[in-house]
């Protein structure tokens, strides 16, 4: 029976020879577990979780087809029988689940972060510290023949297929561009000659693999960087490809150096599938897109109104493994869902770490963090009902122990309830309903709106009492911190106080960012986050697709803004350094073009009624603000705390109320997992 909520997305794929049993593919995402042997069991534990979940095919991490196609010194790669067995434990966990898997085939020319990158030609990357080496006519013909030996492997090893990539600016795309191909010989100059590389690597690859064998292009559909593509261009490959026998078509979106958000949480959902929806008609083998769609609804849409015949997700699928099931039994409110915010995947990414999820800490670490059944049920007590609170008291329950949740706000949320109020973080309001949906499913005692105290747990009502009582906002330690124009970022994000036209915010880290986004937003301009039209606006973005790469020309980038603002920091660094290494820029760039001036380096004064007096380079000087809003780090909330030590009660104590320097919620929400898996 065909299911009734997602019809278009839960619809079987026939390829001829195989079948998908939806149209949801989990698409490539590096997880740092391809680089070494011994994590392949975790790597085909993770896959496994998707693969029950109900996704209907899997493309893994990249791996490289040799050396030369490393990510970065020791990377995974798939260049002989040696490395089969490894493989063949993903592939069986995936079948054993009823999954299809695909291995991802990644070179990255001259992205590579090693001395062995090879490139059409010998231009560097600003991504890379490495020049790469340009490659001999017999050079390029090497790596198309590592790319055919990669495929047969892949097939050795029991993979459905292998998906080539040629987008994000990688070796392939290195060719098709211009920009990064100078060459003068049968791989370089005209365009023909330029797209010659991806359709001899899927020919050879299908010539040597027959016809049974999933075989996906991801094409660069719109570089977003000068010297990229025409749509033409785009066109003309797309069918190349296809006639060179490729299955499925994948969407790639813009080049890892391009300057323009392409799946952070500003971008808003489903941002791009227009772009794959102009291939529609051109080819006639299944298209998939991608970006930013992380919700049943949004994929059903894009479906429906036939930008494409399938969708890729791969951090929705990080951030809940279930995300097909539970939306073809008409869980879709039970989805924990993806908020785009990159601090646990993107960003260890480019941190050499291991990825997980900001929202499910279990994402790449299931044989580690395991909540089984308890084999005692106990009675929790859980104080606070901020992301720290929340993960522990829902997985506590999840494991059968009988939980109360003490939240002394009105409502759950914690830090959050300020986070989903920042212009371009909407998605963190699904965090907040994928948690109340938990809490009421599991059956948890929910006491809001009274702060407990030391009574509550008296006698032996509880077995455990966990503390996340969270953080106060640190208040300014100058002079004149308690005159009426200076407010604390609670008071401006949480309790709407009013904020005058010029506005001075004494620190710079991750809450001043948010504040200074906050205030200098025009609520009468559309969020660009929300609205497709506007975000390509503001982000120069050519909808018609009548320009090289898909970059506006001259776009005027200055966004208007209802206030002067003054971003103050005491350190010389420039402000927004410790800002996630993937979204920093973007927020950087925002503000500035919002004219918000940022000061490094300043002490401060005193506050009085002419505004906020400081220093900068030894300098006096005055900045004539209404306000001054004071996001100047937190102090851990711990009086119930003492209390409860000083009464000699054993407390656990998790999030920000353990320690609050350096709290962001990644460490509150895998603090709280740990601890309930340990209960
Ligand atoms: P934070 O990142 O520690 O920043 C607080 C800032 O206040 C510091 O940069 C510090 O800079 C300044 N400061 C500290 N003590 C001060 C004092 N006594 N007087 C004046 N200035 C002082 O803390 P936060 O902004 O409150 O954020 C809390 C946590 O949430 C952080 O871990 C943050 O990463 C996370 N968060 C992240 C995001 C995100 O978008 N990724 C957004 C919000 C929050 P100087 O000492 O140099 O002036
Ligand atoms: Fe999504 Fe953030 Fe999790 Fe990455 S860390 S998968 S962006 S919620």
């Amino acid at each position: 029976m065909t299911p009734q909520r997602f019809p278009h997305l839960l619809a079987p794929l026939d390829l001829g020879f195989t079948t998908l049993r939806n149209r949801v593919l989990m698409g490539s995402m590096h997880t740092g577990l391809e680089d070494r042997r011994q994590d392949y069991p975790k790597l085909a534990t993770y896959f496994a979780a998707r693969a029950r979940g109900g996704v209907g095919l899997i493309v893994t991490g990249g791996v490289a087809p040799n050396i030369a196609g490393w990510t970065k010194p020791r990377a995974g790669t798939l260049s002989g029988r040696r490395h089969l067995a490894r493989h063949r434990l993903i592939t069986e966990a995936v079948h054993a689940a009823g999954g299809h898997v695909c291995l991802q085939i990644l070179h990255t020319g001259r992205y590579g972060y090693h001395p062995f990158a090879v490139a059409p030609s010998r231009l560097k990357s600003p991504i890379s510290p490495f020049a790469p080496r340009a490659l001999s006519g017999r050079g390029v013909e090497r790596q198309i023949g590592a790319f055919v030996r990669c495929a047969e492997l892949a097939r050795e090893a029991g993979y459905d297929g292998v998906e080539i990539m040629g987008s994000e600016g990688y070796f392939i795309n290195e060719f098709l561009a211009e920009r990064t191909n100078r060459r003068d010989d049968a791989w370089g100059g005209s365009w023909t000659q330029r797209m010659r590389l991806p359709v001899e690597i899927v020919a050879r690859t299908r010539r040597a693999l027959g016809s049974d064998f999933v075989l996906i292009y991801r094409l660069s559909m719109l570089d977003l960087v000068e010297g990229g593509n025409s749509h033409a261009e785009v066109v003309e490959l797309a069918q190349a490809v296809e006639q060179a026998g490729a299955t499925l078509l994948n969407t790639g979106i813009g080049w890892h150096e391009a300057r323009i958000p392409t799946i952070a949480t500003v971008v808003p959902r489903a941002a791009f599938t227009w772009v794959t929806r102009r291939l529609r008609g051109v080819v006639r083998i299944p298209l998939i897109t991608s970006n930013r769609i992380n919700d049943p609804a949004v994929a059903e849409a894009v479906l429906a109104r036939g930008d494409a015949d399938v969708v890729s997700l791969a951090r929705p699928l990080l951030a809940d493994p279930e995300f097909v099931n539970k939306a073809a039994a008409g869980r879709a409110d039970e989805i924990n869902t993806c908020i785009a915010c990159n601090q646990a995947c993107l960003d260890h990414v480019f941190e050499r770490r291991t990825v997980s999820c900001l929202v499910n800490p279990r994402a790449g670490r299931e044989t580690e963090i395991v909540l089984p059944p308890a084999a005692t049920l106990r009675r929790i007590a859980v104080i606070g009902a901020g992301p720290a609170g929340l993960a522990c008291a829902t997985s506590a329950a999840a494991r059968g122990h009988r939980v109360t949740l003490f939240e002394a706000a009105a409502e759950i949320g914690g830090q959050f309830l300020m986070a989903r109020r920042i212009p371009g973080k909407e998605e963190y309001a699904e965090t907040l309903r994928y948690y109340r949906r938990q809490v009421e499913l599991s059956g948890i005692e929910l006491r809001l709106g009274r702060r407990a105290t030391p009574a509550d747990f008296a006698g032996s009502a509880f077995d455990e009492i966990v503390l996340a009582t969270g953080v106060t906002p640190r208040r300014a330690p100058l002079e004149g911190a308690t005159h009426p124009m200076v407010l604390s970022y609670a008071d401006v994000l949480l309790h709407g106080r009013p904020v005058g036209r010029r506005v001075a915010i004494i620190g710079a880290g991750g809450i001043g960012f948010d504040v200074a986004e906050f205030l200098s937003h025009d609520p009468d301009r559309p969020l660009a986050s929300q609205n497709i039209a506007a975000f390509t606006r503001e982000w120069g973005i050519d909808m018609t697709l009548a320009s090289r790469g898909g970059l506006v020309a001259a776009p005027d980038l200055a966004l208007e803004t209802p206030r002067e603002i003054w971003l103050l920091q005491r350190k010389p660094t420039p402000p927004g350094q410790e800002l996630g290494k993937t979204t920093g820029w973007i927020r950087r760039l925002t503000l500035k073009r919002r004219g918000v001036r940022m000061l490094a380096g300043v002490d401060y004064e005193r506050i009085d009624d002419a505004g906020l007096h400081l220093r900068v380079g030894g300098e006096p000087r005055l900045l004539a603000v209404d306000n001054v809003v004071v996001c100047a780090g937190q102090e851990p909330e711990r009086e119930l705390a003492a209390a409860l030590a000083a009464a000699g009660r054993h407390t656990h104590r998790i999030g920000g109320c353990r320690l609050a320097a350096g709290l962001d919620a990644k460490r509150a929400i895998e603090e709280g997992v740990r601890l309930a898996a340990s209960l």
